[in-house]
């Protein structure tokens, strides 16, 4: 069987993307793929997809923490320079065949503040090596991106426990 490597895009403005990333990697690890996981907005150590996959996976799925964990209106430049050192990053891992799975959670970000181009993405993309599967998530997603991937979900939200008034809980939201 051969592989073809996919280029797999959740977006929307709804619940559910980065956590259906997290299931795909999951899905991928049963089978002995080899995964890494690049959050580039959120810095926290301690959700609960950092605590299972570093403790689940020790050596299979990597984890790489690039953000901040501040918002864009607190520190621009703060949170530019983490974002840059994590796309760094992942150009590295990209372009370096040792992975079956790569999860570029929050990338669509990059895109929107103006960090990447588009075209560099897509160009980074292009070069990788065939067999290698991309997840990417974030919502507003350029329409560039979505033309060059081969599979696009758009999260849609219907109702959230946020506009009830009920705080963000562990294990569901972090
Ligand atoms: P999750 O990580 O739970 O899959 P997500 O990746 O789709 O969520 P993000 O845009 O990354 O969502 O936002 C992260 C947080 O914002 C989540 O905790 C989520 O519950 C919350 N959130 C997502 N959509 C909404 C919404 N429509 N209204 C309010 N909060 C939301
Ligand atoms: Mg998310």
């Amino acid at each position: 069987m051969t592989t073809q490597g996919l280029v797999i895009i959740n977006t929307g403005h709804g619940k559910g993307k980065s956590t259906a990333a997290f299931g795909q990697a999951v899905r991928a690890a049963g089978h002995g793929l080899r995964v890494c996981i690049i959050q580039f907005i959120k810095g926290q150590s301690d959700t609960g997809e950092a605590l299972a996959f570093t403790s689940a996976f020790p050596g299979q799925v990597e984890l790489h923490l690039v953000g901040t964990g501040f918002t864009w209106q607190e520190d621009k430049e703060t949170v530019k320079a983490a974002a840059l050192t994590g796309w760094e990053l992942a150009k590295e891992k990209i372009l370096s065949a040792a992975y079956d799975l790569i999860v570029l959670d929050e990338l669509t970000y990059l895109i929107g503040f103006g960090i990447v181009s588009q075209e560099e993405v897509i160009g980074l993309f292009r070069r990788r090596p065939k067999r290698l599967h991309l997840v990417i998530t974030g919502r507003d997603a350029s329409q560039g991106l979505i033309d060059y991937a081969d599979l696009v979900t758009e999260m849609r939200a219907i109702k959230h426990p946020f506009q009830k008034g009920i705080k963000a809980q562990k294990g569901i939201e972090f």
